[in-house]
């Protein structure tokens, strides 16, 4: 069988050093909060080209944590508006919603699958205080129509660089390109934790202070409590796993595109929608953007036929999302909108097996089984 992300292969590679400093860091007697959370801290700010980031329990608490530290600065009220891609993963409007601030769901563009930039000026009104910008599935959602949206209207620009670490736009990382980023380490992303974790990157001294405190306790004291704030903090171990892992970040990219370029070459089918090549190569360093494949998105219109096929001969696939937020219970209020695009992306996405683990035979069976279909 073809698994759609192998973990244990993916992180048995590393297994000598990932080993190693676990052992130093039970050994050490200090779990949180201490010089490995530090030192994967100030090589992320480093790789991301950022002044901050700061290491977190999740990426959830990382989007979290950006928009609660905006309502301490006086930037943010409840009830202010947040603009927000409509066929995201529910992690980003949980973190609007869970702050008492209000999601503005748009549509996203059909061939990207990612936030339609022309439609924002539209939903801008004196409420909006943000635009949260999802790099959907590892490529950027990122142009100077939106910079420049954002600085007439006086709005932030929140990334949602959960699916994208690494990925590039004008020579600037994913993650360095808005106000704030939320990242994060959930064991499948591109930077996978063995575990949970998540950071926040910024260039914002004083967003970046106010982050720090609020995800430990509201304190910068100990027992000196300024803010409510909550415990979300980046465990020793998970910081010294990341740090060792960060290193391999863009040789895996690297093989994700690879691999993303050899099934677009080589997938045909009349049926199929492969993910949309822009203007310009996505595949080559040397151009503007840079994708980093976090998932192979395809479509069809009768996807459950194909997946049933693909399962039958040992490839396993699955759906990014088959819900949309806005249709899901937890969002009672939202359910009678709608949104055709983000819908017709539900109901027809299949992602493919895509890791940097694959072999060649793998992709290549991948693909002559889709191709057979
Ligand atoms: C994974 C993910 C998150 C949340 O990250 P966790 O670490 O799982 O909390 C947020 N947004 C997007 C787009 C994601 O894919």
């Amino acid at each position: 069988m073809i698994k759609f992300l192998d973990l244990q292969k993916i992180n048995t590679q590393y297994a000598t050093e990932l080993k190693k400093v676990a052992s130093e860091v039970i050994d050490s007697g200090w779990y949180l909060l201490g010089e490995r959370v530090n030192s994967f801290e100030t090589n992320l700010a480093k790789y991301i080209g950022v002044q901050h980031a700061i290491g977190v329990a999740n990426g959830l608490d990382a989007l979290r944590l950006i928009l609660k530290a905006y309502i301490e600065m006086g930037i943010m009220q409840e009830g202010d508006e947040v603009i927000v891609p409509a066929n995201t993963y529910i992690a980003t409007i949980l973190a609007i919603t869970d702050n008492r601030l209000k999601p503005i769901l748009v549509e996203p563009d059909i061939n990207t699958y990612n936030l339609d930039i022309s439609l924002l000026e539209k939903h801008i009104n004196p409420r909006t205080r943000a635009i949260m910008v999802v790099h959907l599935y590892g490529r950027v959602c990122w142009n100077e129509e939106l910079e420049a949206i954002a600085r007439k209207n006086n709005l932030k620009i929140i990334e949602d660089n959960a699916q994208a670490i690494g990925a590039i736009w004008n020579g600037r990382r994913s993650g360095s390109l808005g106000d704030a980023a939320g990242n994060s380490f959930y064991p499948g992303k591109n930077l996978g934790a063995l575990g949970d974790s998540g950071a926040v990157t910024t260039n914002d001294d004083e967003l970046s202070i106010m982050v720090r405190a609020l995800a430990n306790y509201g304190s910068t004291e100990k027992y000196v409590n300024n803010y409510q704030g909550l415990n979300s903090r980046l465990d020793e171990i998970q910081a010294a796993f990341l740090d060792v892992k960060l290193k391999y970040l863009d040789a895996e990219n690297k093989r994700r595109r690879e691999i993303a370029q050899y099934y677009c070459e080589n997938i045909k089918h009349p049926d199929i929608s492969l993910p949309h090549n822009l203007n310009y190569s996505l595949f080559t360093i040397h151009y503007s953007l840079n994708h980093v494949w976090h998932l192979f998105v395809i479509r069809h219109p009768d996807r459950k036929k194909l997946q049933n096929h693909l399962t039958e001969h040992g490839i396993q696939t699955l759906i990014h999302y088959p819900i949309p937020p806005h249709l899901q219970l937890a969002y009672k209020t939202l359910n009678t909108l709608s949104f055709p695009i983000t819908g017709q992306i539900h109901n027809e996405v299949l992602s493919l097996p895509l890791s940097p683990v694959m072999t060649e035979e793998d992709v290549q069976q991948v693909i002559n089984i889709v191709n057979a279909y």
